[in-house]
């Protein structure tokens, strides 16, 4: 069987190009290889998406996974390994499925910056983590360490405190880069503590918990929450020279530092017009 579009990731920027184009009539299939809503699991208060007030990223995620079910949109949880060229359409590969497709929007966004630091590797997934989101359960207080300095880390640090966490914001230089209004919130909350110029230099476990060696002190913790900044998700491009005709490119994979939900909806949106055209074009 063959689609006329499969959606690579289902953030804000695949969702939207999903329900456009299943309005329309087309047969399509959204891959995803972990949350249906994407970022916004990570986000503690969307204040700049029209229409909400403010509304916790988490929801809006609801909101938005709830769009895809009333529309009955086929979602598969898999991850795309390979996407190749194919009788005048796509081959996507994921672990254990092939599936074709007339033509592909590509809304895989970004990925974290790892912590080049020793011990790192090791503590990944058991005391460090990179997305909020992917934290265990925070009952009980725990302690957590959120290395950066910009937007995500300070929005982190609050959604922590929030969830009754001890948070440590580390970073290093003098002053944070990221909105006034969040270190502002930051400053007043009693649960987050600021540590400027902090230059961690190793982890290691140390009775069920991650010590963080910086050079001079050592700072103990249940978790160490990394964010430094983002990469986009582009992996799955690797093997073309330029992108083909078909395949649409939406959302923060492509966007450089225009991050932001109401811009990844507005290009799913624009991808699916595009591919409306490509395909009648075509029919
Ligand atoms: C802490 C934080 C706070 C934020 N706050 C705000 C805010 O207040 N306002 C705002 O406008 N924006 C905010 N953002 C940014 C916003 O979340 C993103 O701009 C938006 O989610 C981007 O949407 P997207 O669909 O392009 O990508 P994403 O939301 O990153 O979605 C991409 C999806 O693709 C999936 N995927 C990737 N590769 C594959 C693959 N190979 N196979 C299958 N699936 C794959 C991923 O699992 C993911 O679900 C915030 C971000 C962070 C981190």
């Amino acid at each position: 069987m063959k689609y006329d579009t499969i959606i690579i990731g289902a953030g804000p920027a695949g969702i939207a190009a999903a329900i456009y184009l299943k309005r329309a009539g087309r047969k399509i299939c959204v891959i995803e290889r972990k949350r249906v809503g994407g970022l916004l699991h990570n986000a503690h208060h969307v204040e700049n998406y029209p229409g909400f007030h403010g509304v916790k990223g988490k929801e809006l995620a609801g909101h938005m996974k709830g769009q895809l079910h009333k529309w009955n949109i086929e979602i598969v949880h898999e991850t795309a390994t390979v996407i190749l060229e194919k009788d005048s359409g796509f081959r996507i590969v994921t672990p254990d499925n092939e599936r074709f497709a007339r033509t592909v929007v590509l809304a895989t966004g970004t990925i974290p910056k790892k912590l080049d630091i020793e011990g790192a590797v090791e503590m990944e997934g058991v005391h460090l983590f990179y997305e909020v989101a992917d934290l265990p359960e925070l009952a009980d207080g725990k302690d957590v360490v959120v290395i950066g300095s910009g937007d995500a880390a300070f929005d982190y640090a609050l959604n922590l405190s929030e969830q009754e966490a001890s948070v440590i914001i580390t970073f290093r230089g003098e002053n944070p880069r990221c909105l006034s209004l969040l270190s502002e919130r930051v400053k007043a909350d009693p649960s987050i503590q600021i540590y400027p110029d902090f230059h961690p230099v190793s982890f290691r476990s140390h009775n069920g918990r991650i010590v963080m060696k910086c050079h001079h002190i050592d700072i103990e913790a249940d978790y160490v929450l990394g964010a430094i900044g983002r990469v986009p998700e582009d992996r799955l491009l690797a093997d073309f020279k330029e992108v083909p005709a078909g395949l649409f490119v939406a959302g923060d994979v492509q966007q450089g530092k225009c991050r932001q939900v109401g811009i990844a909806v507005g290009d799913g949106i624009s991808s699916a017009m595009q591919i409306l055209d490509y395909l009648e074009a075509s029919d």
